[in-house]
């Protein structure tokens, strides 16, 4: 199975909140496991960015489960490629919460000291996340 990753962003839908993420970082620990799949979650109140590791069949099969979710809107997909290896093989689904996102770690992966993946290299994001991961440890 070919190694791929993929990375999208979306927009929060209306109503939406902090508490409503548990329920999505369940599912996905207990899905992702057993797909072996991995990856990382940033949520803001605006923004989700999500970064999904996995065979090749496997991550496009959830990839097309999330695109139906309407807990979220706008999915641009900002990278797709086959990876060598992975950035998040200790992560069935991290989470990096809106308080992690600096401006100062805006400004070294984006154009600007805002968060705005929409406005981000797909690439720059992953790099972004991993930093954030690795912070966080
Ligand atoms: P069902 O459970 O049958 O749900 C059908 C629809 O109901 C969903 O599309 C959604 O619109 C809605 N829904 C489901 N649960 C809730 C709820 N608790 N509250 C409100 N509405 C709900 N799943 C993973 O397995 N792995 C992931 O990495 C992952 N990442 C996600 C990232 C984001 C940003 C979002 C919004 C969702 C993510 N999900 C993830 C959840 C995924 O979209 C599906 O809801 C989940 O995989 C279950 O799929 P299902 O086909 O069984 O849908």
């Amino acid at each position: 199975m070919y190694l791929t990753r993929l990375v999208y962003v979306s927009r929060v839908c209306a109503g939406f909140n902090v508490s409503d993420i548990e329920g999505i970082l369940a599912a996905a620990k207990e899905y992702n496991a057993k797909q072996c799949i991995t990856g990382m979650l940033c949520f803001t109140p605006e923004y989700f960015l999500q970064c999904l590791e996995g065979g090749r069949a496997n991550v496009n099969k959830l990839y097309q489960r999330i695109l139906l979710d309407e807990r979220h809107s706008d999915i641009l997909l900002l990278d797709y490629q086959e990876i060598k290896e992975r950035d998040f093989p200790e992560w069935s689904m991290g989470y990096i919460p809106n308080n992690k996102i600096t401006n100062e770690i805006n400004l070294k992966y984006s154009g600007g000291r805002d968060f705005n993946p929409y406005e981000m290299r797909g690439e720059s994001c992953t790099a972004m996340m991993k930093a954030l991961a690795n912070s966080s440890r």
